[in-house]
């Protein structure tokens, strides 16, 4: 669709033109506060640049586009002009910066350009060099949707040999009064994780989630990203995420009534089928802009002071935001853009193909991807310890599987994705988010799920044909990884197991190690 061409409008004081992004549809996003709907221009463009840096999970593009236009409807609703550039606009230069120039050539004549900081370093060096050579110059405005600043998290970070999270998330309880008492913190303790970590017991109902048929709006783009993008991975038939602020509250509502409750208990639970349990299916909204990740946080603290939801949940929720959300963020900005490039652990070998397919004899790996494709969604720890760890302990290179993680979610942006990836799930960082590789053998997946019932593997063993293809490896893992694992004391437990073995044990494991990565399509790569 051609956009019309504006009249050319002469110069008005402060006239300024508004570059919104995918991932801002909030409405005090910063570049958006001193909005004068009498004279400025809103610029919200989808552009090839953006839906295919990577190949995106469809229901991705889907859930961006929607909510996009969606946005831009809102704004005008309130009275605010903006200027929409569609996918299909004939005259769509297909990148962010081209829009801008287009817009500020077309649409009349302003005195600054306004946008709030992106969420990547891709983006973010594409600003600032704008920044020197747009005519009329682009201000860059602080993203105050997070609740560190990039300066809290680097003084915090100042001259601390080690980065850890909980100590983090300490400060941002002290900074937000959340779960506070006089001072202290609620219940006497910072952290109830340990009783988080319960296996469903056997028949347990599964709640019935609150879910969001397309509307009008995301039905179009479906049908767009059909045609368009057809070979991307993922499904679009089962679509049914929040795409506007109303759906988005409706979901929260839904998740702080009805699950939150139960969160904490079964936050490490795997069950076949159910991606979804009591976990709270908000990270994209959060991540767009349509839900207020502090607000979110005071609505869960809210629920545990009335009575209606225990500490433990409460917590383990609040932490996951104000903790974990948080503290990704710092390290991405903080550790600039080379931290996507180390690999500490030398890994050197192509991402096995039913990543992609799903189609593998291994009963959990089988079900996270199926899951993934058809909802663009797996909970933390079947992306942590099943898709994640198995990827570690074939020893994948880290830009494969970034790549991948970047792909087949529905929230992935690469500032949250690339920590929990590169940091926490495949330790490629060196130790910078995790202290010790999340490394299990299929013990670590018997015990948090079903999965192993339905497996043609026997879980127990480590070597023969029946074996769980994760043990082999994971010891073998331990084995390869010595000189640079043997003295994390966090480890020290099964390197001593590992070294009580005979020789004869440990020179079979690693034969069948080899065997499993080669068997299983993990290839070394060409020098
Ligand atoms: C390898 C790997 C890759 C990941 N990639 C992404 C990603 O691309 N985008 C993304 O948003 N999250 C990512 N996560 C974190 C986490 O898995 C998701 O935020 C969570 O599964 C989203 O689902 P939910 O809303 O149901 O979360 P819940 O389990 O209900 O948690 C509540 C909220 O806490 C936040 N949260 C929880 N854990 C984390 C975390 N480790 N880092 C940041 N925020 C967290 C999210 O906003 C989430 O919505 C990744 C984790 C791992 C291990
Ligand atoms: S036996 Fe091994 S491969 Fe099979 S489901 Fe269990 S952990 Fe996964």
């Amino acid at each position: 669709m051609t956009q019309p061409r504006a009249q050319k409008i002469p110069l008005q004081a402060g006239r300024t033109l508004r570059l919104v992004l995918g991932d801002q549809l909030s409405d005090d996003l910063s570049s958006l506060t001193d909005v004068d709907p009498a004279t400025d221009l809103v610029l919200m463009a989808e552009v090839m640049a953006e839906a295919s840096y990577v190949r995106h999970h469809k229901q991705k593009l889907v859930l961006i586009s929607s909510a996009m236009r969606q946005f831009a409807d809102r704004l005008r609703a309130r009275g605010v002009p903006v200027r929409y550039v569609r996918l299909d606009d004939s005259a769509n230069s297909h990148s962010l910066e081209g829009e801008l120039r287009r817009a500020l050539a077309e649409a009349g004549l302003f005195e600054r350009a306004v946008v709030t900081e992106p969420g990547e370093w891709r983006l973010a060096e594409v600003f600032g060099a704008l920044q020197e050579t747009l005519d009329p110059p682009l201000e860059i405005r602080p993203d105050r949707r997070f609740i560190a600043s990039h300066r809290t998290f680097a003084q915090w970070a100042e001259g601390k040999r080690e980065l850890t999270m909980e100590f983090f998330y300490r400060q941002m309880r002290r900074q937000t009064d959340l779960l506070m008492q006089d001072g202290k913190p609620a219940g006497e303790r910072w952290n109830f994780d340990a009783e988080n970590r319960k296996r469903l017991p056997p028949g347990i109902a599964r709640p019935q989630r609150l879910r969001f048929p397309p509307n009008d709006a995301t039905r179009a783009v479906m049908a767009e990203v059909a045609e368009r993008f057809p070979d991307n991975f993922g499904t679009l038939e089962g679509f049914d995420w929040p795409t506007n602020h109303a759906e988005a509250d409706a979901a929260l509502d839904h998740f702080i009534g009805q699950i939150l409750p139960n969160f904490g208990d079964w936050q490490d639970a795997m069950a076949k089928a159910d991606a979804y349990l009591w976990h709270g299916l908000i990270s994209s909204a959060i991540n767009i802009g349509l839900l207020d990740p502090l607000e979110v946080c005071r609505r869960g603290e809210a629920e545990w002071k009335a009575g209606r939801v225990p500490l433990n949940a409460a917590e383990g929720f609040i932490r996951q935001i104000i903790g974990w959300r948080e503290y990704v963020r710092g390290i991405y900005w903080l550790k600039g853009p080379d931290y996507k490039h180390t690999n500490a652990l030398a890994a050197d070998r192509t991402l096995p193909w039913f990543y992609w397919s799903g189609e593998t004899d291994m009963a959990c790996v089988a079900d996270v991807v199926s899951e993934t494709r058809e909802h663009a969604y797996a909970h933390h720890i079947q992306r942590l310890m099943v898709t994640g760890n198995l990827a570690m302990l074939l020893g994948v290179h880290p830009d494969q599987i970034n790549d991948w993680y970047m792909v087949v979610f529905i929230d992935a942006f690469e500032w949250v994705e690339l920590p929990n990836t590169h940091g926490m799930a495949t330790f490629a960082d060196g130790g910078i988010v995790g202290s010790k590789p999340y490394a299990a053998s299929g013990a670590y997946i018997d015990k948090m799920s079903d999965y192993c019932k339905a497996c043609r593997y026997d879980v127990k063993q480590k070597l023969g044909d029946d074996a769980c293809p994760f043990n082999a490896l994971y010891w073998d893992f331990l084995d390869r990884n010595a000189k640079r694992l043997r003295d994390n004391h966090r480890l020290a437990f099964p390197y001593k197991t590992l070294e009580r073995m005979e020789p004869a044990q440990r020179a079979a494991l690693r034969a069948k190690a080899t065997e499993t990565r080669e068997r299983l399509g993990a290839v070394k790569l060409a020098p």
